[in-house]
């Protein structure tokens, strides 16, 4: 008898657990009418959501009924201007806006990075070199579908850890997926540097790229051929930042190559994701 009792229980803190809706900023907000952020987004551009569940309380098990119940925030979206989404959290309001603008600012530069790759005209290039190239022509068009679908922020988390040093760290998450988490520095960067780091974490997120170098302590830290350069997720950053170039053995040229001058649409969001 106890187990039924039991498994009535179950089914009835299930029903009320998974009815989830869509809210406008908080759980507190509008009811969208939805029931899956993907949906409410397409119908809700340029807005926050919340998708909330109601989880019982308090449980009647005379009647089998849920008697009171507690609203929680499972997940915050970003609905773009185009209508889909980056989740967001444990962000505050001004770091959900940072972030969406950086993003915004992260897609443009994916899409000028790997556009110029694709435009370059390698064939004067030593066949390793292009091998190598075909490789970051990879990466580059990897990163630009992880900004434009899969993207995942966090702000906060209990361990801080990963946080020392960086501005933004790629972590792990159950099912296969990566989210990126966003530390104190990263919101005082400019808007074209905070898209930059985007993409090399965007980088590792996809493609596995690995941190065995950085080239962030001046003009003279280049992308070199005597490193695995089409693997190290800052010569995207170096990129993205600097220009276009090929690594060679004292420095990476722009000379080396026809290189496309970026023909980036007028820069939405951020405002500094302009030319590179
Ligand atoms: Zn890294």
């Amino acid at each position: 008898m106890k187990k039924l009792l039991l498994s009535a229980a179950c089914v009835a803190l299930f029903s009320a657990a998974s009815g989830a809706t869509v809210h406008k900023e908080s759980c507190d907000g509008e009811d969208t009418g939805y029931k899956t952020l993907n949906k409410a987004c397409a119908n809700n551009p340029s807005t926050v959501l919340v998708n909330c569940i109601n989880i019982c309380t308090h449980f009647d098990f005379r009647t089998a009924k849920c008697t009171d119940w507690t609203t929680k925030e499972i997940a915050t979206a970003v609905c773009t201007s185009s209508g889909d989404k980056m989740l967001v959290r444990k962000c505050t309001d001004e770091q959900t806006e940072f972030a969406a603008q950086a993003l915004e600012t992260a897609r443009e530069q994916a899409q000028t990075l790997s556009d110029a790759l694709h435009a370059m005209d390698l064939s004067e290039l030593e066949v390793e070199t292009q091998r190598r190239f075909g490789y970051a022509k990879m990466i580059a068009k990897g990163a630009l579908n992880w900004v434009n679908h899969d993207r995942q922020f966090l702000c906060k988390m209990e361990d801080d850890g990963m946080c020392k040093g960086n501005a933004a760290a790629a972590i792990p998450l159950t099912g296969g997926l990566v989210a990126i988490r966003l530390c104190a520095p990263f919101f005082n960067y400019s808007a074209k540097s905070a898209g930059s780091v985007i993409i090399h974490e965007a980088t590792h997120s996809c493609c596995g790229t690995t941190d065995l170098e950085y080239y962030n302590s001046g003009d003279a830290d280049q992308p070199l051929s005597t490193q695995h350069w089409p693997v190290i997720a800052d010569t995207y950053t170096y990129w993205i930042m600097h220009g276009l170039c090929v690594p060679g053995e004292t420095e990476c040229s722009a000379d080396a190559v026809a290189i496309p001058s970026a023909g980036a649409g007028a820069g939405a969001g951020g405002g500094g994701g302009g030319a590179w």
